[in-house]
């Protein structure tokens, strides 16, 4: 008598990686590919899929990530000098055994803006990824990808920053032929307009924040006017921008908040880890 015992696969796991070339997308990202044996097993399981990216430390040239099931007590109970880099971000593109993932350059002021603008091929990172393998992923399961309109719905409304110009870039790519959508993208530079073949229901406003430090982002989409039926609203970005637009979304435009997915990309005057920090509070 044989005996099959069957591994469990998390839906996700610790990836090598190594950079294998960069290159600007618009005026203010950076595309990064990261190559790695490991990374065939990488997959996405929605257009906004998340991973998480750790990045060496200044002197190290690996970022030495605890792994296994109980990785994320492992790290948090590192010395903070000892602890790598980690955030947030999306996946752009996963094709065989490579992956690309875009990073705004916001500045020398955090870690992985200024890691992504200095970054050459050989550099090491680790990637806290989707592993094809797990089987829930084969039934259609979704994990750290969140844009999912539910059924019946009409219309959508899709805004965010430049963030969030990764995950919406592939949300649009991913939009069915029949989809009706409005898209507001708030971006700092002309040029980081991107160039989409949209169906013919979606239309797409892009604002230019230019040298101004305030957002109209808030004051467009409240202007627009949006389809009848059932909507759905996808929104990231600038956390309290964030916020602000879910309330007008929910209170204002009265649409079910269960329809609304909504995730602060980042903090204004707070690191990543500050609100890891103060999720723990
Ligand atoms: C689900 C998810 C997906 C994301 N996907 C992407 C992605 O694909 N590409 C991407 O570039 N970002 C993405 N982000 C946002 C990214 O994680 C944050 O911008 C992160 O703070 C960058 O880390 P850092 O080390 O550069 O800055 P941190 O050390 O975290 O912050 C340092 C300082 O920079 C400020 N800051 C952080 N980000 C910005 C910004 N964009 N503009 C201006 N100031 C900023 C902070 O307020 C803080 O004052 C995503 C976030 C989430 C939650």
């Amino acid at each position: 008598m044989s005996v099959t015992t069957e591994v469990e696969v998390e839906p996700f796991r610790h990836f090598d990686a190594e950079v294998l070339a960069v290159r600007p997308v618009g005026a203010s990202l950076v595309r990064v590919t990261f190559g790695g044996a490991g990374l065939r097993d990488i997959t996405t399981s929605g257009p906004d899929q998340r991973i998480k990216v750790f990045l060496p430390r200044a002197g190290e040239v690996v970022p030495h990530v605890p792994t296994g099931p109980d990785w994320y007590a492992r790290y948090r109970e590192l010395p903070e000098a000892e602890r790598p880099v980690m955030r947030t971000y999306t996946i752009r593109h996963a094709r065989d055994g490579e992956v690309d993932v875009d990073f705004v350059r916001h500045g020398d002021v955090g870690p992985a803006s200024r890691w992504a603008g200095t970054a050459a091929p050989g550099d090491r990172a680790v990637l806290l990824a989707p592993d094809r393998r797990f089987p829930g992923y084969a039934r259609g399961e979704r994990v750290g990808a969140d844009h999912l309109p539910p059924a019946g719905t009409a219309w959508q409304v899709v805004v965010g920053d430049e963030t969030a110009l990764p995950a919406i870039s592939a949300i649009v790519e991913s939009f069915p032929a029949d989809t009706v959508a409005r898209v507001f993208l708030e971006v700092p530079a002309e040029g980081d307009r991107a160039d989409w073949a949209l169906p013919p229901g979606v239309t797409v406003t892009w604002l230019v924040r230019g040298g101004s430090t305030t957002s109209a982002l808030a004051s467009a989409v409240r202007a627009a006017a949006l389809p009848e039926g059932p909507g759905y609203a996808w929104l990231a970005g600038e956390s309290g921008l964030v916020r602000e637009l879910r309330r007008h979304f929910v209170s204002e435009r009265g649409l079910d908040r269960k329809r609304v997915y909504f995730c602060g990309y980042w903090r204004r005057g707070k690191t990543e880890d500050a609100a890891y920090d103060s999720a723990e509070d």
